[in-house]
């Protein structure tokens, strides 16, 4: 997996050290934020210390830090979040077949994933799981033994989801997936609609979730608007949160009932996570949610990446700044809104505290090549992810136009190597 492996950060040490250096602090050097400023930004204890003109804090870092990295040509932005991956069946498209739950195996993609995500700057994950079923609780044991090998990497968190949750099976539907939350699923998921009674499964799901202080995050497609309306009622109140997703159904109802839809979500003060990579179920389940019209009633809507290279979709990427790309280029949103359906809006998804390149919020970054945020969505191949005020993940593309003289003039690397954004 060359791709998505972390190399360490190519960070070296200060010199010149007058007082005691904290060896976990690292100085970002000259980078650009969005309102166009460059600065220093100091990080430490898993925090942004300072940020200062470029230069100021520079300086001071030969006495007060350990490390620095130059971010000169780079954008700094607040690290995505993804709020919607499949731990479970994550890079299994490759193998063929069936999808194989042997725990090794279950460990060994969910790892790969959660890296190849953290590459592309997403600091923090939730993952969704099956439970019950050929999987029992193997394919979570294994999720959750993926999330504290990456402890320090990503934040990874796990939605258990069962299949069956009334009648005869779902009692046994219901026992896993009490025992999932006691073992470390910290959200409660699943497909009401896959259940023969939707709403009884959304009141089992509910009453585990209350029973546990657990959000809840539950798959629809939302083409049976008054379905949604009844889960949005039942939802309403629900402490801390449910999350529906990925709602591509809404964006295929008349205009007219989709918006009160709409209205009842925001009444209810539900969340919706839209994929617009492709989603995560079958090809005639395509679609993304309408983002305009949920952002208008006043839904909070964030975008995740839904399938990476399984069977759903062979080409997923999980990259958030893709899912950001589409919402501005298909739906329109501002370059600035998009981003935030990845970034402010996912980390409130997972529950996490905001992140701002300021002085005191959590050091959780992403640095793209480029100075502009619609230059970073059209492309960014060059990041830096920085998760705890360390640096994680480094990319670094090179492209060189051979031997051209219309390159030259337009002053475009031509010989040797130039990074490209
Ligand atoms: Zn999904």
């Amino acid at each position: 997996m060359p791709d998505s492996q972390p190399q360490p950060p190519h960070s070296s040490s200060s010199s010149g050290s007058s007082g005691p250096a904290d060896p976990a602090a690292l100085l970002l050097c000259g980078a650009r934020l969005t309102d166009g400023r460059t600065v220093d930004v100091r990080l430490g204890g898993g925090r942004i210390e300072a940020v200062g003109t470029a230069g100021s804090l520079a300086a001071e870092g030969t006495r007060a830090c350990g490390a620095r990295v130059d971010l000169g040509g780079y954008l700094l932005l607040p690290a995505p979040a993804e709020p919607h991956a499949h731990g479970d069946t994550a890079l299994s498209a490759e193998a063929g077949g069936p999808v194989s739950y042997d725990t090794q195996d279950v460990q060994r993609r969910a790892t790969e994933a959660a890296l190849l995500q953290l590459g592309h700057g997403a600091t923090a994950l939730r993952a969704h799981v099956r439970v019950g079923d050929v999987q029992g609780l193997g394919a979570l044991t294994a999720v959750l033994q993926a999330r504290r090998s990456l402890r320090g990497l990503t934040e990874l968190t796990t939605v258990a989801m069962p299949r069956l949750l009334t009648g005869v099976a779902g009692a046994d539907g219901l026992a896993m997936l009490r025992d999932a939350v006691k073992m470390g699923a910290s959200v409660v998921g699943g497909c009401p609609d896959l259940d023969p009674d939707p709403t009884g499964y959304v009141e089992a799901v509910l009453e585990v979730a209350s029973e546990h202080g657990c959000p809840v995050d539950l798959h629809t497609d939302a083409t049976d608007p008054a379905r949604l309306a009844r889960l949005a009622a039942m939802a309403g109140g629900l402490r801390p949160g449910v999350t529906l997703g990925p709602c591509g159904g809404l964006g295929r109802l008349p205009a007219q009932v989709a918006s009160r839809t709409a209205d009842q979500l925001a009444a209810a003060g539900v969340t919706v996570v839209c994929l617009p990579q492709g989603g995560c179920g079958s090809v005639e389940r395509r679609g993304t949610a309408p983002v305009r019209l949920l952002r208008a009633a006043g839904v909070r809507v964030a975008a995740g990446s839904g399938a990476l290279r399984d069977v759903s979709n062979p080409v997923g990427r999980g990259d958030p700044l893709e899912a950001a790309y589409l919402l501005s280029s298909r739906h329109g949103l501002r370059p600035e809104d998009a981003y935030d359906a990845v970034s402010a809006s996912a980390r409130a998804v997972l529950g996490l505290p905001e992140v701002r390149v300021e002085a005191g919020f959590p050091a959780e970054l992403l640095a793209v090549r480029g100075d502009r945020l619609a230059g970073a969505l059209s492309l960014a191949y060059s990041r830096i992810v920085v998760h705890r005020g360390r640096v994680v993940a480094r990319t670094s593309a090179v492209r060189e136009y051979c031997n051209s003289a219309v390159a030259a003039e337009l002053g475009l690397p031509r010989q040797g190597r130039g990074e490209l954004s």
